[in-house]
């Protein structure tokens, strides 16, 4: 076997059966937790191997979410750059705005299937909350989202749509009242009442089988977008671009293009304030503070410092706001199947009014950090050649954030 064909192998059979991508991925969790794991690894697989599964998610998909998104040739954008055409897979038109409810429907259906009525979740800024919450009024399940305090008081408006979506949003008070301490909340909830409850993760991360799960959830994505960029521009792409948070959407865009070896895959991550100024959420890009760790039940790349602590992380855009990345990414990366990269705030900023400019769209700030990279990349390369970039979500839900540093 050729190192090629090993690395080939290596990009399309994972994960293996435990788990892993490489050296990433696993499962690290409290020992209670594995048989709910194991119950749900055997349900996916079910429910993957039964026609009617596919039918149903797809009916919904077509019906309700409004898929296949469509691909929007940038024309004045690549006329403004000078070089690449460049191409927008449209998941802000996706119902609610962004592609989270590709995975959040998938996971619902599981449960359904599985039995199980009670639906948790947790949030940050809100939106995998409103992503779930909505799947679950559509659905008829009962739906409990775990949001740290500090966080409710920030994003009231998303708060009060999960209410008005009937969802349960439980305040979490424990550590920095944000994030990671409602995942720790959600967990505990879920070994308390697994019997009955299903945890529905929101990116690819978090112990097997999720990451696999919610990749093949927003496989969707990639699968649409490598017909649709064929049929209009009648070849693959040069490039692949998106935004990684937890990689979800990145990840959804890249897999039906993993063994097409002359496409590139780029991620972009969040540069923050900058690399130099450590206050930033690039996994990749400043191994001072990240390197190979365990967070939330899976081993990937984490920001830490030298105990290990968990770093404070920023961005301007609270999806990409998170100290770890999925699995899969830090996989494709040490193979160089993928590449990884940043912008900053203010590149994001930039790209976010220059779209809506020139194009009538309005991204969401973590979609805009991909707009920057495309903005770097796209005059260096020649005419016809091709980018294909993943509009993860709109931007009217960042408006306040965007006037907040503007009208300065
Ligand atoms: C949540 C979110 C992201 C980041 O999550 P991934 O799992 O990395 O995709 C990116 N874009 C939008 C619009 C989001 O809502």
């Amino acid at each position: 076997m050729t190192d090629q064909m090993y690395i080939k192998t290596n990009v399309t059979n994972v994960p293996n059966e435990r788990g892993y991508y490489g050296e990433f991925g696993g499962r690290f969790v409290p020992e209670t937790i594995i048989p709910a794991l194991d119950e749900l690894e055997e349900a996916y697989a079910e429910a993957m191997a039964d026609p009617e599964f596919h039918q149903e998610l797809a009916y919904l998909q077509r019906t309700y979410t409004g898929r296949p998104t469509p691909i929007t040739h940038a024309k004045r954008l690549s006329e403004y750059l000078g070089g690449a055409q460049i191409y927008l897979k449209r998941e802000d038109l996706a119902h609610t705005g962004a592609h989270k409810i590709n995975n959040a429907l998938g996971q619902g259906l599981l449960a359904k299937r599985m039995g199980k009525k009670r639906i948790i979740a947790e949030t940050g800024a809100g939106q995998h909350g409103v992503g779930t919450a909505t799947a679950m009024a559509l659905l008829g399940l009962d739906c409990h989202v775990y949001m740290g305090s500090v966080d409710i008081a920030r994003q009231q408006p998303n708060v009060f749509r999960m209410k008005l979506l009937g969802a349960n949003v439980i305040p979490v008070e424990s550590g920095s009242k944000t994030l990671k301490d409602a995942i720790n909340e959600a967990m505990r909830d879920w070994v308390t009442n697994v019997e009955t409850t299903f945890y529905l993760l929101g990116s690819a991360l978090g112990p097997h089988p999720y990451p696999m799960i919610v990749r093949d959830f927003q496989s969707v994505i990639g699968t649409e977008a490598r017909e649709q960029i064929q049929e209009m521009t009648g070849r693959l792409p040069d490039v692949c671009m998106a935004c990684v948070g937890g990689g979800s959407n990145a990840i959804g865009l890249f897999h039906a293009f993993r063994d097409d070896e002359d496409v590139e895959l780029i991620g972009i991550e969040a540069g923050g304030h900058g690399i130099e100024s450590g206050e930033h959420a690039s996994r990749f890009s400043d191994f001072d503070i990240s390197r190979p760790g365990i967070l939330h039940g899976t081993r990937s790349y984490v920001m830490q410092n030298s105990d290990g602590q968990i770093m404070e992380t920023h961005s301007v855009s609270a999806g990409l706001d998170y100290p770890s990345v999925g699995p899969e990414h830090a996989h494709l990366r040490s193979l160089e199947r993928a590449f990884y990269t940043m912008a900053t705030d203010e590149e994001a900023l930039e790209a976010f009014q220059k779209l809506s400019k020139l194009e009538g769209i309005i991204p969401a700030l973590e979609s805009s950090h991909a707009v920057a990279e495309v903005i770097k990349r796209a005059p260096k390369m020649p005419k016809d050649s091709v980018i294909l970039v993943n509009l993860s979500g709109r931007g009217d839900k960042d408006l306040d954030t965007v006037i907040g540093i503007l009208g300065q």
